[in-house]
């Protein structure tokens, strides 16, 4: 029996067997003098094929979805696959220096790099972005596979163990098979952990590389995801421990059950909606199934991950009719698109590598820049505005201009479209930029929804990601209440609602502060809802 630590990131109790998902790397022997040369051939050429047809089809998708101009980048990439110097350096590589196919192309591929960033001309240099690209994606098909988003698939359900999930990976899950995750790393804000909360399975990360590497496939595990235990084959008397835990638990749900179907009211009378989080389709049964008032993040760009194209207006506006047809005449607020940073969608054109993505072209900044693919989820939005009562907010705003500029392709779509109904719009409040703007912002739109996981992210200048760095990521931190609070005034001076979705939302410590500031919407994990009732009937 081994234990080790790590920190929970949603609740929970779980035993069951492992399944150790270790994601392959591209990494594989420079140099391999028993591989026949001409094998590794045939596999370059067929990793080459595979990669120009996909090029090809992102270049039709996206010339739909983003306009001809911007698609153009996949055509480009398409021949520079092609390009016969490309495929001869490669070949040298293996058969006068003995590399593999991987390492071949690496080699091949970084020559062209470095003489892309040694042009004299600006565009030229540019481009040695998307020889990189390229690059990936042919050593992607050498793999077998795109890793980024290949999903684990238990057959039974288990106890799912990784170095890392990425948020793709953790949205294709199979929430039937999966009795509870635990990784090597991560941080409770990053997306991954926030998935596992709408999912509610009971998840742990940082446990460290030692204890996956010291899991064995199929090994008996018990995990409490409340004080971040995790015990490797464990005895009699820790699995009685386990039982008695959840029955604590289950105990303590049972309390908050009384307060499912009430009104969410403050004791002292003050009327607040509680409304859940959710990022994928399936995620509307859990949200009914919590009692919650209605969807106040729906985070959307997860429809955008794990796929070899992005969705078209069809297939969204079918997603979107079907989710507030479920909700019926319970609110749902879509989060537009809020690609970038750890969300990296593949079926999306490249940015190229960013040097610190969280302040890259992200969210709002990613919609103004491709408007094509803003307007296709517009439209789809707009369409299937007439089966429910829906609001839509923009993510990461940071000034008035991105504000009014995406505010202008919204009345384009809804120009464009026709036929809908009057939906509510508002900003997040996730930057410090838009917390200190937030009184002529407020001029613009109906409602604020303040997202602490990115204020506090962005107000103290660190990474929610960065595990090393969680000690020191408060969202307590006086600098980030004061924002909130400065928000809050300016809202209500303005007239309009405002809410807190991001995960400070659901901390009970500060429940009565955030009441008395005067919000006026939470917005949790599905199961959190009746808990957050409860904390908030008691507040005076
Ligand atoms: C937030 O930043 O608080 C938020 C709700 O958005 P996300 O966590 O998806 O960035
Ligand atoms: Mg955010």
């Amino acid at each position: 029996m081994k234990e080790y630590t790590g920190q929970g990131v949603c609740g929970g109790v779980c035993v069951g067997e492992a399944f150790v998902f270790r994601a392959q790397t591209y990494e594989i022997e420079e140099e391999d003098r028993t591989v026949d040369p001409k094998e590794s051939w045939q596999a370059f050429l067929r990793a080459r094929d595979a990669t120009r047809q996909e090029l090809e089809q992102l270049y039709r998708e996206s010339a739909l979805t983003l306009g001809e101009e911007q698609a153009e980048i996949f055509s480009v990439q398409a021949m520079m696959a092609q390009d016969e110097e490309l495929s001869a350096s490669v070949q040298a590589g293996m058969l006068e220096l003995g590399l593999t196919a991987m390492a071949a192309v690496r080699r091949a591929i970084g020559q062209r790099e470095a003489m892309f960033l040694n042009m004299e001309d600006a565009y030229l240099r540019e481009r040695a972005a998307d020889v990189r690209d390229v690059g990936e994606r042919l050593c992607s098909w050498l793999a077998g596979r795109n890793q980024r988003d290949e999903c684990p698939l238990p057959q039974r359900p288990c106890i799912l163990c990784a170095t890392e999930l990425s948020p793709a990976q953790t949205a294709g899950l199979d929430r039937h098979m999966v009795l509870g995750f635990v990784t090597a790393h991560g941080s409770p804000t990053s997306h991954t952990a926030i998935l596992a909360r709408s999912m509610n399975i009971p998840a742990l990360v940082g446990v460290g590389e030692a204890a996956i590497a010291a899991i064995r496939d199929g090994e008996l595990l018990a995990m409490d995801a409340l004080n971040g235990t995790l015990i490797l084959s464990p005895d009699e008397s820790t699995l009685r421990t386990m039982e008695q835990r959840a029955d604590q638990m289950r105990q303590q749900q049972a309390q908050s059950e009384r307060y499912r179907g009430k009104k969410t009211r403050s004791a002292a009378g003050r009327e607040i909606h509680l409304y859940a989080n959710a990022a994928l389709p399936e995620d509307v049964d859990g949200v009914l199934a919590a009692d919650a008032e209605g969807i106040g993040l729906f985070r959307s760009e997860f429809l955008y991950l794990g796929r070899q194209s992005a969705p078209d207006e069809e297939e969204q506006f079918e997603i979107y009719r079907s989710i507030l047809e479920r909700m019926g005449d319970r609110r749902v607020i879509v989060r537009t698109l809020d690609i970038g940073a750890d969300k990296q969608a593949g079926c999306l054109p490249s940015l190229g590598r960013e040097e610190n993505p969280a302040l890259g072209c992200r969210a709002i900044r990613h919609s103004l820049r491709y408007p094509a693919l803003f307007l296709t989820q517009a439209k789809a939005l707009l369409r299937a505005s007439l089966y429910g009562r829906l609001s839509v907010m923009f993510p990461l705003i940071s000034s008035e201009e991105e504000l009014r500029g995406i505010l202008s392709l919204w009345d384009r779509a809804r120009e464009e479209v026709g036929a809908c109904a009057d939906v509510e719009l508002g900003v997040m409040i996730e930057t410090p930029a838009a917390a200190l703007i937030s009184d002529r912002l407020a001029r613009m739109v109906a409602f604020f929804s303040i997202g602490t996981n990115d204020l506090t992210q962005y107000t103290l200048a660190m990474d929610r990601q960065n595990e090393a760095l969680q000690p020191f990521y408060r969202p307590h931190h006086p600098a980030v209440l004061s924002l909130i609070r400065m928000t809050v005034e300016n809202a209500k001076a303005a007239g309009i609602w405002v809410g807190i979705c991001g995960e400070l939302g659901a901390d009970l410590s500060l429940t009565e502060t955030l009441v008395g500031m005067g919000i006026d919407e939470f917005s949790v994990a599905p199961s959190r809802i009746l808990a957050l009732r409860e904390k908030i009937a008691s507040v005076p």
